[in-house]
């Protein structure tokens, strides 16, 4: 089998994401860059339970020079949301993998006329600020480019409004870890303002923590 250890890492993710209940069903898709080749990347596969999946059923996709994605290996074809995938992996050469889910309490505060989403505690502040992508249907090139535009040069999650979220990282630890703080930061502001108790990070605050984030990546 072609590109057996990115496609395991395709695989443990999701069992992860199944597992913490980021992931029900089919819904949300996860994918990720092979080391081999920066062109080929490895995503989960269309409309397939991911319990009982083997790396072997993750399909390996070529995205060629001309915009094109080719299904060129894997049991089943790649996710109907590749196109989301590959933009952002097109877009940024350092990002490596890229994670999407409908996970309930982000779908929810990607809701309502202004959402926002902004860090109760320190560690959800390497992946602040969260964009804000308006719905667009699922799977379409213009969905992809809407994610593309507004995770921009440098971010690293947004909410799809009526969808869900997409993160991505330059390892696969970093994109999951950047789906999971962001769960965890919608699910706290939606029941503390639920108890009426919302209170955020000051933006000063958040922007300390960044540095010293940053510098601690820096070492
Ligand atoms: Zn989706």
């Amino acid at each position: 089998m072609n590109y057996e250890n990115t496609r395991q890492t395709v695989l443990e993710a999701i069992l992860e994401a199944v597992e913490k209940g980021l992931i029900n069903g089919t819904s949300g898709n996860i994918c990720m860059r092979t080391p081999e080749d920066p062109t080929i990347c490895c995503i989960t596969p269309s409309g397939i339970s991911y319990t009982g999946m083997t790396a072997e059923d993750i399909a390996v996709v070529k995205m060629h020079e001309d915009g094109k994605n080719e299904w060129i290996e894997g049991n089943f074809k790649p996710s109907s949301e590749l196109p989301m995938h590959t933009a952002v992996l097109r877009n940024r050469p350092e990002v490596n993998a890229t994670v999407h889910t409908h996970s309930m309490y982000a779908t929810i505060c990607a809701m309502g006329e202004n959402p926002e989403l902004r860090p109760i505690t320190p560690p959800q502040c390497e992946f602040t600020p969260v964009g804000i992508v308006s719905f667009t249907m699922p799977g379409s090139d213009e969905v992809a480019d809407k994610v593309k535009n507004t995770l921009g040069d440098k971010g690293l999650v947004c909410l799809i409004k009526n969808h869900g979220m997409f993160s991505c990282g330059k390892s696969m630890k970093q994109a999951m870890h950047a789906t999971i703080y962001t769960e965890e930061m919608a699910q706290t502001t939606v029941i503390a303002k639920t108890l009426g108790t919302y209170e955020p990070m000051s933006s000063e605050a958040e922007k300390a923590m960044q540095d010293l984030i940053a510098a601690d990546q820096a070492v």
